[in-house]
């Protein structure tokens, strides 16, 4: 079939897909849950922009400031999110400074104390509580030179909304219950090098840690750009496609490349999972994928995470407005510059927050990614044979076949197959591109596994 036309890609998953494994009709899934349609109606704007007026009131968030007193510095606004997501997990929230003393280094002038605040929520599923997804906002800020740890910065959009909406976030599904466990954490230094990612996610791989997916959000708070053109329905998603190439290609990474899968990285199995579970749970509202770590030669938190090995997205509003970013306060012909909360649209971040709590709460409750996916390649034919590991989950219904055109973003075709370890679809491995997800009783449905070659 030289040339698949849209007319017959149609016809063919319309008509000739068939399962021989496991003869299982396909289910539909339920449109929505209703705990997770409860979690985002909860995410409140009022409370979003009452965190960001109260990290503006620090002063200065720099990662050098003053960590003394109470009311001013990085130290006071930590020590306040601590205390804010202690008082609204009533006990159910793990919450604890993790810190580092941080050397002497490209923007370190002092060897300086470099505090993450984290707040766990424990998963309830014995096979499920050590998987881990981690969303993550950065509360330091800064001004137009980075040293400068004195002038004020408020740092409201760059990063109190993302900071906001992970404190909303936490409180918010603190009072819910999820299989696996979530990690919601504002970390310091993104401006100084992002020190407080990276020495998170060092030390998660060192303990061999299982964050099957990380969100940052940075830069969510505002809804017009520069021209004052509002857009406040939609969000950009930053998700890398290949692992980072540092020499020769990994063997992973070569696999990927020689079977046309660079688009179907772990990273952007999540992006999928969060643009599609994201506008169902939130609608009216799009989550733009962008094929691309991060903005051109701008970083993020979940850089560290990618570069350790684990799936992590960005998040970041439509078109940011640079005079209020990492600006000195001043007046300029007229024009406010600076990172002034005036500038954060609290009902815009509420929704990128619902956003991500919809992402979260369905893959926490949702089985892990199928492990050990393969396609069968031994013998030369048109269809396409699957195997995989059996998942370990109690509640697990079975599995999904999803499929897509080479060159389309997401998935067009899916085939519930039962709780089966294999599956035959009756199309060509060859002209589209599989995963395989598993799906628990609720319909809960993890993010696809893409499926690596089987000699
Ligand atoms: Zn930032």
């Amino acid at each position: 079939m030289p040339h698949l036309t849209k007319l017959s890609l149609a016809l063919l998953l319309a008509g000739a897909a068939s399962v021989h494994a496991a003869e299982t009709a396909d289910r539909p899934l339920p449109a929505r849950q209703a705990e997770i349609d409860a979690i985002v109606k909860e995410i409140s704007p009022q409370r979003i922009q009452a965190y960001v007026h109260k990290l503006v009131g620090f002063g200065t968030r720099h990662t050098m400031s003053d960590t003394a007193s109470e009311t001013h510095g990085i130290g006071a606004a930590r020590r306040w999110i601590k205390a804010e997501m202690e008082r609204c997990g009533a006990g159910r929230l793990e919450v604890r400074f993790d810190g580092h003393l941080h050397p002497v280094d490209n923007r370190i002038d002092k060897p300086t104390e470099i505090v993450n605040v984290v707040a766990t929520l424990p998963g309830t599923q014995a096979a499920s509580k050590d998987r881990y997804y981690v969303v993550s906002g950065h509360y330091d800020s800064r001004v137009t030179d980075v040293m400068n740890t004195t002038a004020d910065a408020p740092g409201a959009n760059d990063d109190a909304s993302g900071t906001a909406a992970v404190i909303e976030m936490a409180c918010v599904m603190a009072r819910h219950q999820f299989d696996a466990s979530l990690v919601f954490m504002t970390v310091a230094a993104e401006e100084q090098g992002l020190y407080g990612s990276g020495d998170f996610a060092k030390k998660a791989k060192a303990n061999r840690m299982n964050i099957a997916g990380m969100l940052n959000n940075d830069i969510i708070g505002s809804s017009h750009d520069e021209k004052g053109k509002l857009d406040n329905g939609r969000v950009r998603l930053f998700a890398e496609g290949v692992p980072p190439l540092r020499e020769a290609p990994s063997p992973e990474l070569r696999t990927l490349l020689v079977t046309g899968g660079e688009n179907d990285s772990i990273t952007r199995q999540l992006a999928r999972h969060v643009k599609e579970t994201g506008e169902r749970y939130v609608p009216g509202f799009k989550v733009d994928i962008i094929y691309r770590r991060d903005r051109y030669l701008r970083g993020g938190d979940h850089s560290p995470f990618l570069d350790a090995g684990y799936a992590a997205v960005r998040f970041t509003e439509p078109a940011e407005d640079f005079r209020h970013q990492h600006q000195d306060l001043r007046v300029e012909n007229g024009v406010k510059i600076g990172d002034y909360p005036e500038f954060v649209d609290p009902d815009y971040v509420a929704q990128v927050a619902r956003v991500n709590a919809a992402s979260l709460a369905s893959l926490a409750l949702a089985p892990a990614a199928p492990q050990e996916v393969k396609v069968k390649t031994a013998a030369l034919d048109n269809g396409t044979d699957l195997v995989w590991k059996a998942n370990a989950e109690p509640d697990l219904a079975g599995y999904r076949v999803v499929w897509r055109e080479t060159t389309s973003p997401l998935w067009q075709g899916s085939r519930f197959v039962g709780n089966a370890t294999s599956a035959r679809i009756d199309m060509s491995k060859d002209n589209l591109v599989y995963g395989v997800q598993a799906v628990d009783k609720d319909g809960n449905v993890s993010p696809a596994t893409y499926p690596l070659p089987m000699r």
